[in-house]
C-alpha cells in the first residue's frame, strides 16, 4: 500500500521488495501535474500491472484565496493521467500556510472541495497526520526516539505551535465530515501508540481505512496497550480495512534506499534482511521478544501477532485490490 518511488526507482523497488514476495506497489510520491506526475506516471507503465500511483496536492496553491476548488481541479487532471489516490503528507497541519499565512488546520474548511471531489472521484485519501509522539518532547537522550531524532533533527516538534492532540483532533473531525470520501490514516490511523483509539475510530467511520507503514515496532511493542491479543483482535475486528504497508523509500541508485525511517547511511544488507524478517515474523508468528524491523526507532522489542492465514491475506493484499481496484498479475 505504501511505498515511494523516485524517478528512476521502479526497477530496484520491483526487485528488492519483489524479492519478498510483494507483486504490486501502491507509489505515494505521484507528485502532481506539471510536478512529477508525468514522469512518475510514464514509469509506472512501463511495468503494467505493477506499480499505481497516487498524486500529491500542491499546498502553494494554498496561500491564495479559492485553492480548495483550484487543487480539486488539479485532482481530476490527475486522475484523468491515471493516478489512483491522493496521498497528504503531515505538512497538513505542521507547515502549509494559508492565504493569511497562518498554518493551515488538517481539517481547514477551504480545503473541502478537494475532499469532496476525491470521494466523487472515487479517489482514497491516504493522510498522515502527526508523528510519534516522543517527537513532541525534549529531543535530549531521555527521549526514546533520540537516536531518530539526532539523524532527523527537522523531525522534533517540540515547541511547535501545534499539539500531536489538536492535530489529532483535527483529523478525526476531517473523517467525520466528509463520510463520502475514503480516508487511509496511514502509519496505523497516525496514532499506533494507541490501538485502542484507533479501534474507536474505526468503528465509529465506515469510511476510515488504516495502514501499517513504518510502525511495526510502534503496535508489536511491549506494553499493556499493545498486548498481543488486543492489536490481534483489533486486526480481526477490522480486517476488511487494514492494508499492509513498508513506507520503503526508493530510488534509482543504491544509495537510495530507506525502509522505514533511515538512519545516517542507507542500510546495510543485513539491516534489509532484519527489515523484512521482522516484519513477516510480527504478522505471521506469536514469537516474543524479538527486534523490531527498524532499528533507529527505539530500542524496544516486539511481540509476533500471528494473524490467521484468512486475515492475513486481507491485511497483506486483498484488501488493497479491492480498495484500490488493483489488477493483480496471477
Ligand atoms: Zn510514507
Amino acid at each position: 500500500m505504501h511505498v515511494h518511488l523516485s524517478p528512476g526507482g521502479a526497477p530496484r523497488a520491483l526487485a528488492l521488495l519483489g524479492g519478498q514476495g510483494i507483486k504490486h506497489l501502491v507509489n505515494l510520491s505521484g507528485g502532481s501535474p506539471g510536478r512529477g506526475l508525468e514522469e512518475q506516471m510514464a514509469e509506472a507503465r512501463r511495468f503494467p500491472g505493477r506499480i499505481s500511483v497516487f498524486c500529491n496536492a500542491d499546498f502553494r496553491e494554498a496561500r491564495t484565496p479559492g485553492y480548495g476548488k483550484r487543487m480539486a481541479k488539479t485532482l481530476e487532471q490527475s486522475k484523468a493521467m491515471g493516478a489512483i489516490g491522493l496521498k497528504i503528507p503531515k505538512g497538513l497541519g505542521l507547515g502549509y500556510e494559508g492565504p493569511d499565512g497562518k498554518l493551515l488546520p488538517v481539517d481547514d474548511p477551504g480545503l473541502d472541495p478537494l475532499w469532496k471531489r476525491a470521494g466523487e472521484l472515487h479517489m482514497p485519501v491516504a493522510i498522515h497526520t502527526g508523528d510519534p509522539k516522543a517527537f513532541w518532547l525534549p529531543a535530549n537522550m531521555l527521549n526514546e526516539r533520540w537516536d531518530e531524532l539526532q539523524v532527523h533533527q527537522g523531525w522534533s516538534f517540540y515547541g511547535a505551535p501545534v499539539s500531536w492532540q489538536q492535530l489529532f483532533d483535527a483529523f478525526e473531525r476531517l473523517v467525520a465530515r466528509h463520510p463520502k470520501t475514503i480516508f487511509i490514516g496511514v502509519h496505523f490511523g497516525n496514532d499506533p501508540e494507541d490501538p485502542e483509539r484507533v479501534g474507536q475510530l474505526l468503528a465509529k467511520y465506515p469510511n476510515l481505512y488504516i495502514d501499517t507503514a513504518a510502525r511495526v515496532p510502534e503496535i508489536g511493542r511491549q506494553d499493556a496497550a499493545h498486548a498481543q491479543a488486543k492489536v490481534r483482535a483489533l486486526f480481526e475486528r477490522f480486517q476488511d480495512r487494514i492494508l499492509f504497508g513498508t513506507d520503503a523509500g526508493i530510488g534509482a541508485e543504491a544509495e537510495d534506499l530507506m525502509l522505514g525511517s533511515s538512519g545516517a547511511d542507507p542500510p546495510t544488507p543485513a539491516e534489509v534482511t532484519r527489515f523484512f524478517d521482522a516484519t513477516w515474523r510480527y504478522f505471521e508468528t506469536d514469537q516474543r521478544g524479538f527486534e523490531h524491523p527498524t532499528p533507529i526507532q527505539g530500542r524496544w522489542k516486539i511481540d509476533g501477532i500471528g494473524l490467521p492465514p484468512a486475515v492475513l491475506a486481507k491485511v497483506y493484499a486483498g484488501n488493497a485490490v479491492r480498495l484500490l481496484g488493483i489488477p493483480i498479475a496471477p
